[in-house]
């Protein structure tokens, strides 16, 4: 293998179990959209399934049936927002869908579906949902229709963030949620994500919390205290030299002034999900020592300079870790996300689930291995 993804299922399973914990014993709804967030959304919903994890949300209908196709029965939400000519794919293929629009209402009771409905109610993400006034109406209105509310819930945008700003926030949209908690009729009602696990898991209002990043131990402040770190992106050295003539490194001659210095080239790129914003100046890890990235990131390679103290020991093939403790720091550098970097990770990464530190499935673009 040149690169991949290591995921580790006994920590994952660690963490949904904190996760359980730090949520006062709610049921987890496991977010796995995006190919749960890179790490291959079949694979991880089948381990999720077996830890105990009852509903997924994913964020399309092709997503949902994929997960269908894939042998997963477990309830599935999807959670962006469905079209009208989706909903009769969404009934067949049993998905329950978020409402956030009054017209879908009609819609569903003039086609006669038989779906399981989640009102999504805008508190002040200001991205999809109804008002608190409309929420209301809507759940009347399919009470009135017969429409199974299975759901209602609503959204965080700051909750990952410790500021006094972003915490006053985050605690309006709890108080404007608070009217919803108080609707027994319905089965499931959610507004904690990862960061309102972490920080507001104290409040009263809901029943069901929906994880998503802090699965992999990591959230938008960086890795979580008292969670396990889940993945690690690792790749091999596949060249060496040590550089005889004053030539430049990489594209772009950027990586200049290494003659004499031992230069590596290492088997990931941009195309695996390696941001190029990294050239130059990222480091990666071999034999536990940071090496510095010299010259810009290509498509499939990047090169390196190896320190003084591992130079006699390196040699063609040796592991690589390209992002694994400092992910948080490297998506700051790259000035972005650890969300992004997860999802950025392209088809050809294969990814290795690991059970006792030892490859349990291994999944590749030749399929599994
Ligand atoms: C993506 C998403 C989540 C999960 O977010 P995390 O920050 O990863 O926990 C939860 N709810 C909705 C509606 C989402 O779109």
């Amino acid at each position: 293998m040149r690169t991949w993804a290591e995921i580790d299922l006994d920590n994952l399973e660690y963490n949904i179990n904190k996760i359980k914990e730090l949520s006062h014993d709610r049921d987890i709804m496991a977010i796995i959209k995006a190919d749960a967030y890179g790490m291959g959304a079949v694979t991880i919903a089948k381990e999720l399934s077996k830890m105990g994890v009852k509903i997924f949300g994913v964020s399309s209908l092709e997503e949902g049936i994929e997960l269908r196709n894939n042998g997963i029965t477990n309830d599935i939400l999807i959670l962006a927002g469905t079209f009208n000519e989706e909903l009769e794919d969404a009934e067949r293929n049993n998905l329950q869908v978020t409402l956030t629009d009054l017209s879908q209402i009609d819609y569903i009771y003039e086609n006669n579906l038989l779906l399981n409905v989640h009102i999504k109610v805008d508190t002040g993400m200001g991205r999809v949902g109804f008002t608190v006034e409309e929420g209301k109406k809507a759940i009347e209105m399919c009470k009135n229709k017969s429409i199974n509310v299975v759901g209602v819930y609503s959204h965080l945008s700051v909750s990952d963030e410790s500021d006094e700003e972003s915490v006053s926030y985050t605690k309006k949209q709890l108080e404007k949620f608070k009217y919803f908690e108080k609707l027994e009729e319905i089965k499931y009602i959610h507004i904690l994500n990862s960061g309102g696990i972490l920080k507001f898991s104290e409040i009263p209002q809901s029943n069901l919390v929906r994880a998503g990043i802090v699965m992999y131990g990591v959230y938008g402040e960086g890795v979580i205290e008292n969670l396990k770190r889940v993945f690690t992106l690792k790749s091999r050295i596949l060249f060496l030299k040590e550089l005889k003539e004053d030539i430049d490194i990489s594209y772009g001659r950027v990586g200049k002034g290494y003659k004499n210095e031992l230069i590596a080239t290492i088997t990931v790129g941009y195309a695996d999900g390696f941001r190029r914003e990294l050239s130059n100046k990222g480091t990666v890890e071999i034999h536990g020592i940071p090496c510095k990235i010299v010259g810009k990131v290509c498509m499939d390679m990047l090169m390196i300079k190896i320190p003084e103290e591992i130079k006699t020991k390196v040699k063609i093939g040796d592991e690589v870790i390209v992002m694994g403790e400092d992910i948080f720091e490297k998506s700051k550098m790259v000035g972005s996300s650890i969300y992004e970097l997860f999802t950025g990770l392209s088809r050809r990464v294969s990814r290795v689930y690991l059970k006792k530190g030892k490859p349990h499935i291994v999944n590749s673009l030749i399929g599994k291995l």
